[in-house]
This record gives structure tokens, C-alpha cells and sequence, in this order.
């Protein structure tokens, strides 16, 4: 029989495809805002580099070591490259912690609400979460983590900006968070958005010389726009560094992601590009969501949380989507999460906000 931990699982629920969507929706056009895909798309570098593989190379397998983007991302962040694993998505590499550092009846701490799948491999591994709720402001309570950390806590997970809220803490915060833990206590800071806060200062990167119970994660799939070809990445020091290789499975990446996420990445200009865009259109729901009376929460991402005061957020989402977009609906009753759009999309959206609402 399967082991008891899995038998008790609520599986991560994933997006439909658009047009798995649409057909269900009965509708020809839909923008899907549920995801924090990048609404502006992938570098044009990335078509140009795949066109220039190729195909009789499909029987050999790819290189594991994912040399050429290991090159280069530690040449940018300036640590040696041997500090790097890469993982199909951050979805692989959160796994992959998981089932390298837990066992049954160990304690780990997320914030409350974040990202979902720190409790999916949680739960599978049979560890116990402790969850810890945010502040008023809904910014990770990093006081409240510290109290919350027994002798059987094995991960601290920090997601930074944290999903769903938005919410940023600063590279000192985090710094002095990761000192007041103990060393046997591994931090995971989950960084799949930071870019978006406009400054790479605000990485915790820097700080995995210093401390090497701290992980640092880094994914291709929000500001890179690569989410289909699946790459994220895990910086830390050794003796972690060394296990999670050991259990990593060996060609995890294929070529395709490795090439498309190498000129990702060489085209900085692009990403830079989509944070001023997505920066701009962050403001413009600000304004609208202050101007409509609606509460939500400072965000540093392609995401806005926020409360469906005066009117049922069930009901505004059925709406939204009937009127052809998609946001995300059941992290918290009454709130919905929408990722920035294009500038049409956002104001499409808005208005029919405020239709639904009467405002
Ligand atoms: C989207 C997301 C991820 C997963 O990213 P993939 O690389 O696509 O697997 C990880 N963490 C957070 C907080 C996310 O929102």
C-alpha cells in the first residue's frame, strides 16, 4: 500500500491550459491573470537560440551539469559555480529539499498564507507544518518564525516577496532573521520574484557565503517569461550543496530549457524591460484599487492581492472570467489575486470591476 503520508494528500490543483479553458468557459478569447505568467511574453532571443539546435542530437542525452547557464548566472551573482543546482521548475528544487532534509515527524515552519507546495512536499515526506501567520501589513512575521522554531524544526520557509501578498522584506531583515535561527535549521528564502522589486540589492544570494544552512531560489518562469520550458535554480554552500547533487536526478533539464533560460538570461534588457512595464501597471492598480476603496497589500511582484470589500468574491470571479479573464480565487475568503497584466488587459479588468461593483 502507499505510505501513509500520501493517503492523506490535497494534490497541488494546476492551471488548465488556456484553451482547455476556454472550451470549458465557452469563450473564443481569454486572459488568463491566475498564473503570474509574464503578460509580455520571452525574450525574441530565445526562438532564435532553439531554431539553431539541432534535431539529430534528440537521441543524446543533455548535459547535466547545465554547464553553460551554470557560467553564466555565476558570473552574474559572482559565486563560484559549484554553488548552483538547477531543477525542472523551483517545483523540482522544493522537492527536492524536501525529500533531502525531512523525515517523518520533523517540524517545518512556512508563513501563512504563501506558496502552497511547501506543504504539499511537507506533507509527503511526513513532516509536521507550522504555520505562521503574517502581520497586519501581510509581510512574513519573521519575529513570530524565530519564536516558532523548536529543537525538532528541520526548514524555515521564507517566501520573499511572499505569494500570495506581495509582500518584501529587505536583504538586512533577512539577514539578521537567518542568525537568529539556529544552524541546524535550514532557511529557504524563495525568491521566484524578486526581480520584479526593481533592485538586485534585495537578494539574500550574497548572504549563502556567510551562512550555509541558508537557500536561496531562483526561478525562469515569472520575470524571465520561460514557465513552459520549466527551470528554476537553488544557490548554497557546501555540505547541502553536495547532497541535494547526489539526489538531484541526473538529466533533469533538457536541452531546450537549458538553451532557452541560457538566452534568457543573457538578454538582462529584456527582463528589465518587463519590471518597468510591470512596475507602471503595478502603480495603475494601486491607484485604481485605493480610488475603489478596495484593501490590499504592498506588493513587490507581477501580483496584486486584494479584498473584494462591498461585494462577493465568488461572484466578481465568476464574473471576470465569464467576461474573459481569469484570476486566482480560494487563497483566502473574500480575495482574489490578479497578475498584472498588458495595459488593455488591466484596464479591462478594472472597469469591469467597478461595473460589478457599482462604483
Ligand atoms: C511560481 C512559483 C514557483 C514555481 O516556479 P516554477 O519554477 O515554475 O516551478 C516557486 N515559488 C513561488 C513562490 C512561485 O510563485
Amino acid at each position: 500500500m502507499v505510505k501513509e503520508a500520501v493517503k492523506h494528500l490535497e494534490p497541488y490543483v494546476p492551471e488548465l491550459t488556456l484553451d482547455q479553458l476556454k472550451k470549458k468557459v465557452g469563450l473564443d478569447k481569454l486572459v488568463r491573470l491566475s498564473a503570474n505568467e509574464n503578460a509580455f511574453g520571452t525574450s525574441p532571443d530565445v526562438a532564435k537560440a532553439l531554431d539553431k539546435w539541432h534535431y539529430q542530437n534528440a537521441n543524446l542525452y543533455p548535459d547535466s551539469n547545465a554547464e553553460e547557464l551554470r557560467e553564466i548566472i555565476a558570473t552574474q551573482f559572482d559565486i563560484k559555480p559549484d554553488k548552483l543546482i538547477f531543477g525542472n521548475g523551483l517545483d523540482e528544487i522544493i522537492e527536492l529539499l524536501s525529500r533531502v532534509l525531512l523525515e517523518p515527524g520533523d517540524e517545518v515552519l512556512d508563513p501563512e498564507p504563501t506558496f502552497s507546495e511547501y506543504a504539499l512536499h511537507s506533507a509527503i515526506e511526513g513532516a509536521k507544518l507550522k504555520s505562521v501567520a503574517l502581520d497586519e501589513s501581510g509581510t512574513i512575521d519573521l519575529k513570530a518564525m524565530v519564536c516558532a522554531v523548536t529543537p525538532k524544526t528541520k526548514m524555515v520557509w521564507i517566501c520573499n516577496p511572499n505569494n500570495p501578498t506581495g509582500t518584501f522584506l529587505e536583504a538586512d531583515a533577512i539577514r539578521s532573521f537567518i542568525a537568529d535561527i539556529p544552524a541546524s535549521v535550514t532557511v529557504i528564502v524563495d525568491e521566484a520574484y524578486i526581480d520584479f522589486t526593481g533592485n538586485p540589492k534585495d537578494s539574500a544570494i550574497g548572504l549563502t557565503d556567510e551562512f550555509s544552512n541558508l537557500v536561496v531560489l531562483r526561478t525562469f518562469s515569472k520575470a524571465y517569461g520561460l514557465a513552459n520550458f520549466r527551470v528554476g535554480f537553488a544557490v548554497c554552500s557546501e555540505p547541502l550543496i553536495g547532497y541535494l547533487q547526489a539526489v538531484r536526478l541526473p538529466y533533469n533539464l533538457s536541452t531546450f530549457a537549458e538553451i532557452a533560460a541560457t538566452a534568457a538570461f543573457k538578454d538582462q534588457a529584456f527582463v528589465a524591460a518587463t519590471v518597468k512595464k510591470v512596475i507602471e501597471e503595478r502603480k495603475k492598480w494601486e491607484h485604481f484599487l485605493i480610488k475603489s476603496g478596495l484593501p490590499f497589500y504592498d506588493s513587490a511582484t507581477n501580483f496584486i492581492f486584494f479584498q473584494v470589500k462591498g461585494g462577493d468574491a465568488d461572484e466578481l470571479h465568476k464574473f471576470l472570467l465569464e467576461n474573459g479573464y481569469l484570476l486566482r480565487n480560494g487563497l483566502r475568503k473574500g480575495w482574489l489575486r490578479v497578475t498584472i497584466g498588458k495595459p488593455e488587459a488591466n484596464a479591462a479588468v478594472q472597469k469591469l470591476i467597478s461595473k460589478f461593483l457599482a462604483i
